[in-house]
C-alpha cells in the first residue's frame, strides 16, 4: 500500500500576529513544527505501512526550512520525503495550494491512500484535503476519527460528528482527513532523525519546473482570491455596576437579562 502524507510546517502557536502595516504574518522569533493533526497522519501512515507494507511518503509546500517538518516525518518512520519550493508558489491561496500539492501527487502516479490533517492551526481553513481530493477525482472521508478496515481495495473509517459518529466505506485509492483523536503519534526515533538529518540531500526538492506548472497556475498568480485588508477585530466591553441591596441587585439583572432576551 502506497501512502502519501501530506504534512505542513507551521508557526508553534495558535495566536498568530499580524503584521498591521503589510498584512501578513508575523513569523520572526516563532518556532515551526508539524502543523499538530499532521503528526496524527504520519502515525496512522507509519502504522498502516507496518500492517500492509508498501512505501510512505510525506509531501510538504513550504520554504527550504520546511526540510526539517520532513527530516522529522522520517525521524518518526516515513521512507520518503518531498519539499515542494519555488519562490513562485508563494502567496498561495488554498485553491493554488492544492493545486500545487496535487499535481505533485499526481507525478507520483502510485498511490493508495493519502492522508492530511483535518486543519491547519495556522491558515486553519481545512480546505487542503478535500480541494486536492476533488483535484485528484477521489473519494474523500473528511474528520477521521478510526480506521474500522482496510481491505480487497476498500477502506472503512468513523468519521467524527458534532454528537456522534459515521462509518463510511469507500473504494481506494482516496484522500482522508484525520483529527487527533485517531491515535497518539510517536516521538521521533533518535537513529531515524540522525540518518535522515544527514541525509537531508536525499530528500527530493521540486520546483515549478519539475512540477510541469506555469506562474498562472500557483503561488499569486494561480490564486482566485485576493486579500484586500487584514486587521484584528476590537472588543468593546461596555459594563455596568448594579447597586442596591442583594434583592434590588438581582431584580435589576433579571430586568437586564430579559430586555436582552438572554433567559
Ligand atoms: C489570498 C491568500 C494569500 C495567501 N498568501 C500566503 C502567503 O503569502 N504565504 C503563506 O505562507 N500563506 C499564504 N496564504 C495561506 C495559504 O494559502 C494557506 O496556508 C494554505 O493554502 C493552506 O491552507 P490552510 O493553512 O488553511 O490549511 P488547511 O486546509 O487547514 O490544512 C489541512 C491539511 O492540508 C495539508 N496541508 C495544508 N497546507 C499544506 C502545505 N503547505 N504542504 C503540505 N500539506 C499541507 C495538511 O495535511 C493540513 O493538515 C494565503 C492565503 C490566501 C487566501
Amino acid at each position: 500500500m502506497n501512502i502519501v502524507t501530506l504534512i505542513k510546517q507551521v508557526p508553534d502557536t495558535t495566536e498568530i500576529k499580524i503584521d498591521p502595516k503589510t498584512g501578513t504574518l508575523i513569523r520572526e522569533g516563532v518556532e515551526s513544527i508539524i502543523n499538530p493533526d499532521d503528526r496524527h497522519a504520519i502515525e496512522l501512515a507509519i502504522t498502516l505501512k507496518k500492517d500492509f507494507g508498501g512505501k510512505t511518503i510525506v509531501i510538504s509546500m513550504g520554504p527550504p526550512q520546511a526540510i526539517d517538518a520532513i527530516s522529522e516525518a522520517m525521524g518518526m518512520g516515513i521512507d520518503e520525503g518531498i519539499l515542494l519550493t519555488d519562490k513562485n508558489f508563494g502567496g498561495a491561496d488554498t485553491w493554488a495550494t492544492s493545486f500545487t500539492l496535487g499535481t505533485a501527487i499526481r507525478k507520483l502516479n502510485a498511490y493508495d491512500l493519502i492522508i492530511c490533517g483535518r486543519q491547519a492551526i495556522d491558515g486553519d481553513t481545512a480546505q487542503i484535503g478535500p480541494q486536492i481530493a476533488e483535484f485528484l477525482g477521489l473519494p474523500q472521508l473528511t474528520y477521521v476519527r478510526q480506521i474500522e478496515e482496510i481491505s480487497e481495495g476498500k477502506i472503512i473509517v468513523r468519521r467524527a460528528l458534532e454528537d456522534g459518529y459515521e462509518k463510511i466505506e469507500s473504494p481506494l485509492p482516496a484522500l482522508i482527513t484525520v483529527i487527533g483523536e485517531l491515535n497518539t503519534p510517536r516521538y521521533p526515533n533518535v537513529d531515524l532523525l540522525i540518518n535522515a538529518c544527514k541525509e537531508k540531500a536525499k530528500i527530493k526538492t521540486w520546483d515549478a519546473a519539475d512540477l510541469g506548472v506555469t506562474v498562472q497556475e500557483i503561488g499569486l498568480g494561480g490564486s482566485l482570491t485576493r486579500v484586500m485588508k487584514t486587521f484584528s477585530p476590537k472588543t468593546k466591553r461596555v459594563g455596568e455596576i448594579l447597586k442596591g441591596d442583594k434583592e434590588e441587585i438581582v431584580n435589576q439583572l433579571m430586568e437586564r437579562l430579559h430586555e436582552k432576551h438572554l433567559i
